[in-house]
This record gives structure tokens, C-alpha cells and sequence, in this order.
């Protein structure tokens, strides 16, 4: 399948910012922002005591709103934790799964990343699944390793239907946050590896129809370029997406 096919997709990741009168402006400015922009996905991970002003700001807009985390179990004792049925009570279509900072803050593992990848799309949601090498694993060159191994853990017993709800997204660990970015041809280089492996896992028309986003300090200014490469299919966005201009501009360079 040609990489022309896979529509792009940008995430805005707010991560633990914004507050809540904050958190309603940023997204109806992100809706403004990206209004013009056609045959482009966007979505936006607001804390989740922001869903529901989000949600409601977001009416109408197309943007998706999207949830930075899930826990796996239905309902229960887990003191803490969000079901996948109370994200889509808040009209949550979305998910991040193993996010970098739940992997090395919270301690989160490739067993527990696919449980929940596998309840958000048993739960008819989508879901981003993040994988990437820190920068000791890139210096001792084990990059394609890690990512192979989180992504073979993380989509373990996913079905190829359930496949075209996932997008991945390879967020080096050393370019978040950091204004670090790899450059255009070593995200490549690790996307197409991500693509040869999920290809041997669900066959190579399901890997080349499978979404890869980059994530790692993109801004409007270096959107282009990594963007521009074939197995680049988007971004996931920390930082630059707290500013709607900004990240409307990396909507844009995507379409
Ligand atoms: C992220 O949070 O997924 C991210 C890539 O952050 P930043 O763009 O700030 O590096």
C-alpha cells in the first residue's frame, strides 16, 4: 500500500498542564486553528478532569478527543485508575498507551502497556501506541531492538481488525521534552523498521496501511521536514501543542 494512502494524524499530548478554564480556551483555539486544514487527523489529550469542558468545546470541530492513559480493568477496586467506559462516557474516541513518561516515571512495562492497549480496542476505542529508546539504548545502538520489542509486546494477540484502530507513535526518549529531535532520516530509518515489524507480525498490507506518527520536541519549524519522509504518517506533540498557533501550524505542514 503506498504511504500516500495513510492519512495523517497529529495528536496534541497536554500532558499534566493547563487548568480547567485553560483547557476549554486551548481547544476551542486548537478547533479555530485547524479548521481550514483538509485530509488531516487531529486529536488532543487533555488531563481527564478536562474531558468534559474539552469534549464540549470541541463539538462539532472534528478534532477527537483523546485520553493520555486507560487502566484495563472494567470497574472495581483500583483506587486511581480509568476504565475505558468512563473515557467513552466523556466522549473520549482515543487513547495513549505507554507513553514514555508512564514507562520511566511510572514504571509501566510492556505487559502492562498491552493489557490496556488490548481493552481500549476490545472497547472499541483507538489507540496510540508509544514505543522508543532512551539515549543510553540509541548510543549502545539497540534503537531498532526496543522498538521491536515494544511494539511486539505491546500489539501481542491484537487482531489484524483491531489493527486499523492503532496507530504507533516512536517517540525517542531523548528527544522529548528536550528540543532534541532526531533528524528526518534517522526517524525514518526507525519507522521503517517499526513498519518491517509489524508487517511480519499482521502481513505487510496491514503494516503498510498502519499509521506512525514521530513524537520528540516537534514544532511548526521541523514539522515539514520529519513529516516530508515516507513512513512518517504524523506527530505526536507535547510541548508545542499548549500553543494553538503552533500547533496549527504543525496541523497544516501535515496537509
Ligand atoms: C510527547 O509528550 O509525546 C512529546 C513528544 O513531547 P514534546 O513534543 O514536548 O517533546
Amino acid at each position: 500500500m503506498l504511504a500516500t494512502m495513510r492519512t495523517k494524524i497529529i495528536g496534541g499530548n497536554w500532558k499534566m498542564n493547563t487548568d480547567r478554564a485553560g483547557a476549554a480556551a486551548l481547544s476551542a483555539a486548537v478547533a479555530g486553528a485547524v479548521k481550514g486544514v483538509a485530509g488531516v487527523e487531529t486529536a488532543v489529550f487533555p488531563p481527564f478532569p478536562y474531558l468534559l469542558p474539552v469534549a464540549e468545546a470541541l463539538k462539532g470541530s472534528g478534532v477527537l478527543l483523546g485520553a493520555q492513559d486507560v487502566y484495563h480493568a472494567e470497574k472495581g477496586a483500583f483506587t486511581g485508575e480509568v476504565s475505558v467506559g468512563m473515557l467513552k462516557d466523556c466522549g473520549v474516541g482515543i487513547v495513549l498507551a505507554g507513553h514514555s513518561e508512564r514507562r520511566h516515571v511510572m514504571g509501566e512495562g510492556d505487559d502492562l502497556v498491552n493489557l490496556k492497549v488490548r481493552a481500549a480496542l476490545h472497547g472499541g476505542l483507538s489507540v496510540v501506541l508509544c514505543v522508543g529508546e532512551t539515549l543510553h539504548q540509541r548510543q549502545v545502538e539497540e534503537t531498532n531492538h526496543v522498538n521491536e520489542k515494544h511494539v511486539r509486546l505491546g500489539l501481542r494477540t491484537v487482531t489484524p481488525e483491531e489493527l486499523r484502530r492503532v496507530v504507533i507513535a516512536y517517540e525517542p526518549v531523548w528527544a522529548i521534552g528536550t528540543g532534541k529531535t532526531a533528524t528526518p532520516d534517522d526517524a525514518q530509518e526507525a519507522h521503517a523498521h517499526i513498519r518491517a515489524v509489524v508487517g511480519d507480525m499482521f502481513g505487510k498490507e496491514a503494516a503498510g496501511a498502519l499509521r506512525i506518527q514521530y513524537g520528540g520536541s516537534v514544532t511548526a519549524a521541523n514539522a515539514r521536514s520529519l513529516m516530508g519522509m515516507p513512513d512518517v504518517d504524523g506527530a505526536l506533540v507535547g510541548g508545542a501543542s499548549l500553543k494553538a498557533d503552533e500547533f496549527g501550524a504543525i496541523v497544516a505542514a501535515a496537509g
